[in-house]
């Protein structure tokens, strides 16, 4: 049995000797010393991490790194060590010590026991996060499972455990914007929470910005469901409706009463209202044609500009 864990950093230079330790502890208490790999993706860091991943690595021949060729953001990282992997059983995880590796035993227990193919992790608390960060969290979570057949769990973490074929699956789907939260819960299979408390990260600071998750959250929602696009529909044969009613409303007031209809104020509030209206739907139907876009290019998802394995691709 190997273990792949799979590690995207980006300027984690301080984090990583911290995690290393804390996970190579972990390991030899699990007994699986020799039988790992330890996929550390450099995601175009701008600090030291290359050279300590290298340092990390010279000392450790089941250290694999791949270092790409600019930030290609988590995602894409998180692809280049997933489209890399060997082992029988795959890890994803952060390198701050947010995922704690000493819950790895029980999760790779669960998952080698049959019990479950993917050990899953979530936070059941969002202690040391901004208020209104978790209130827009727990909105998104809330809306998107209305509208999205894929199930996505509220605090759901990255941080999970996996049988090699599945994934293989998420690998073999090769979609240019991918959000992992969606995918894992698109793809299914038998899946165990394990839950724990939000801790801080160990070094560093965090990528993400509130309107950077802000846009990945939107991103979520255009790459998971097509509710906007129907809402859009719904809410023009609504607008046609009302409209067509309002005209039969003044003709017939027009010929029965003779009211001239006065306000042209009010006629320029609801041209602009319907204008405003127009435009927004278009901007939906605009950011699915982006994505669309996008896909149609066919890019590749990173570059690897050096790896101490051999038979890592290029691109991928
Ligand atoms: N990360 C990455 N590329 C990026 C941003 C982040 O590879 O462009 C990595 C980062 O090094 C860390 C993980 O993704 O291992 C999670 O990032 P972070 O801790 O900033 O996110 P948070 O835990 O705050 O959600
Ligand atoms: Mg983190």
């Amino acid at each position: 049995m190997i273990l792949s864990i799979v590690v995207p950093c980006y300027n984690e230079e301080r984090a990583l000797p911290v995690f290393y330790a804390e996970l190579k502890r972990v390991l030899s208490e699990m007994g699986v010393e020799g039988a790992y790999e330890l996929i550390l993706v450099n995601d175009g860091s701008k600090d030291k991490t290359q050279s300590v991943i290298e340092e990390l690595a010279a000392g450790d021949e089941n250290i694999v790194y791949i270092k790409l060729s600019r930030n290609f953001g988590k995602e894409s990282a998180l692809y280049a060590g997933l489209s890399n992997v060997r082992g029988d059983y795959v890890v994803i995880m952060d390198a701050d010590m947010q995922d704690p590796p000493s819950m790895l035993p029980e999760m790779l227990a669960a998952v080698e026991g049959g019990e479950c193919d993917v050990a899953a992790t979530r936070r059941v608390d969002r202690k040391g996060e901004p208020p209104i960060r978790s209130f827009f969290a727990r909105m998104f979570y809330r809306l998107i499972n209305k509208i999205s057949d894929a199930d996505i769990v509220d605090g759901a973490r990255d941080f999970r455990l996996m049988r090699r074929d599945v994934c293989d699956v998420i690998v073999s789907m090769k979609e240019y914007n991918r959000f992992s939260k969606g995918l894992f819960g698109w793809v299914g299979y038998k899946t165990k929470w394990f839950e724990y408390e939000n801790r801080e990260r160990v070094a560093g600071e965090t990528k993400w910005s509130f309107w950077h998750l802000f846009g990945y959250a939107l991103d979520g929602i255009v790459n998971f469901s097509q509710m906007p696009l129907t809402i859009a529909s719904w809410f023009g044969l609504f607008m046609t409706f009302f409209a067509f009613v309002m005209e039969i409303v003044v003709v017939v007031r027009r010929l029965v009463f003779g009211d001239p209809v006065a306000g042209w104020a009010s006629l320029v509030c609801v041209i602009v209202f319907v204008g405003g209206i127009q435009l927004f739907c278009l901007g939906i139907m605009g950011q699915y044609l982006a994505k669309l876009y996008l896909e149609a290019k066919g890019r590749p998802h990173y570059i690897v500009e050096k790896s101490n394995r051999a038979d890592v691709e290029k691109t991928g």
